[in-house]
């Protein structure tokens, strides 16, 4: 196996191998998508959750990542990145609410040609953005600023992707979502949120449930 030594002593190899465990429970929860399995293979989590926690990056298992928020699970961040991928063409343009530590831009970064990056926490912000360049991950643009508003700027996206939930759609995402583009969130209340795939065809949107997930809240304002 030659995956990078990214220097964290003492759990070099056995990140290899209980990266590879992972990637093998992702397949066996459904997870089809060889580009998604590869890039869980490739992106070293621990390097995305406290040092004291890097021997627990490798469950499937969310993980508190500082300020009340967590680092996603990664079959939902696989889960979510397939459903993203399967409707996107190449060289496409993701917006994403919820930066957090990043993992979830890493891991499809590769596929798509520019992701756009909401966060309100600017620490947490301020840590991404030197992480993913100490990944040689360049194609993110970062924005410090309120999810609810999208990212106006550089709207129509192909794709829009929400790492926490909403007790509703966002209208100002839904109207920032190009033609045939898809947006999926998280959406209701804490104990009782569904993953939801929201498409834009000609007659309007679309909405149709994923299952059920257990995301942090999309803070108001
Ligand atoms: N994408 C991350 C998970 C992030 S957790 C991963 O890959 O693991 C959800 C993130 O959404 C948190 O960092 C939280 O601060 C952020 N968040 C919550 N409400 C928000 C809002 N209104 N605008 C922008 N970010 C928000």
């Amino acid at each position: 196996m030659t995956s990078p030594d990214y220097g964290i002593r003492g759990i070099g190899m056995t990140s290899a191998r209980t990266r590879e465990r992972l990637v093998r429970r992702l397949e066996e929860q459904g997870i089809r998508s060889q580009d998604v399995l590869a890039q869980i293979r490739n992106v070293p989590r621990h390097l995305f959750v406290d040092e004291a926690l890097a021997s627990r990056a490798y469950e499937d298992t969310a993980l508190p990542i500082g300020h009340g928020q967590t680092i996603s699970q990664p079959y939902i961040v696989a889960k979510m990145t397939e459903a993203v991928l399967a409707h996107l063409g190449n060289d496409r343009r993701v917006l994403e609410i919820g930066t957090g530590c990043g993992y979830q831009s890493a891991i499809l970064a590769p596929h798509v040609k520019e992701i756009y990056t909401v966060e309100r926490i600017p620490e947490l912000l301020r840590k991404t953005r030197q992480r993913l360049r100490d990944l040689d991950i360049y194609n993110v643009r970062f924005r410090l600023g309120d999810g609810w508003q999208g990212w106006p700027k550089y709207a129509p996206y192909d794709a829009i992707l929400v790492a926490a939930a909403a007790p509703s759609v966002p209208v100002k995402l839904l109207e920032q979502l190009g033609e045939s583009g898809c947006l999926i969130l998280p959406v209701g209340p804490t104990g009782r949120q569904e993953l939801s795939l929201v498409t834009r065809g000609p007659d309007g949107f679309e909405q149709r449930s994923l299952g059920a997930v257990s995301f942090v809240p999309l803070v108001q304002g």
